[in-house]
């Protein structure tokens, strides 16, 4: 090829509609890097979670998950039941009434529990609601795997290792580099004892 003929080649191409296709290609491009950027920075995640407890009271490890700093329950379903266990073992079921059957337990189940210290700007410890799956193995290998509740806060997930710090919201512990815990919208209310997880 000459010269001559690159260099109307190269204006062909800059008037091109392939140009344009090019140009959109990029900014597809750049739309994504911004959205998972935006991921990274958000702290709840963008999976769908639903779930509506009157009166906590009814299963006493999620009372207690509601109410003390630092505890915490897993929340998973049987199909008739919501199970809500603490990290000793002890299980609480609750049956599940008809005017809650369009829950959704996220990837695979919740684990529920109230901060020990309050996150930056706020003035008291709110409850909290992750997935009970490891994020890590999802994001990497889209499996779920179930994390194991562990006492003083901590979750840990027996396929890649990592141990996440629950009262940290979710971060990674121990173990190799990763993102935190799939972190979802969550409303408790004292008075009313109402405990409502809606995402997002
Ligand atoms: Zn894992």
């Amino acid at each position: 090829m000459t010269t001559h003929n690159f260099r109307i080649n190269s204006l062909r191409f800059l008037f091109s509609p392939f140009k344009g296709e090019l140009v959109r290609v990029c900014l597809l491009f750049l739309l994504l890097l911004s959205c998972k950027e935006g991921e990274v920075n958000n702290k709840y995640c963008s999976l769908s979670a639903r779930l509506v407890i009157e009166n906590v009271t009814q299963a006493p490890v999620l009372f207690t998950a509601c109410e003390s700093m630092g505890e915490y329950c897993t929340v998973k379903s049987d199909g008739q039941r919501f199970l809500f266990a603490n990290a000793q073992g002890k299980t609480d079921p609750i049956n599940i009434t008809s005017n809650q059957t369009g829950y959704y337990l996220g990837l695979n189940g919740f684990i529920v529990g109230r901060l020990t210290i309050p996150e930056i700007g706020e003035d008291d410890t709110r409850v909290v609601c992750f997935d009970l799956a490891c994020s890590n193995c999802y994001q990497n290998y889209n499996i779920t795997k179930p994390l194991v509740l562990q006492t003083a806060g901590y979750a840990k997930c027996n396929s890649c290792g990592r141990t996440y710090n629950l009262n940290d919201c979710g971060n990674i512990s121990n173990g190799p580099a990763g993102r935190s815990l799939y972190r979802y919208r969550v409303y408790y209310y004292p008075q009313s004892l109402l405990l409502q997880i809606r995402n997002p």
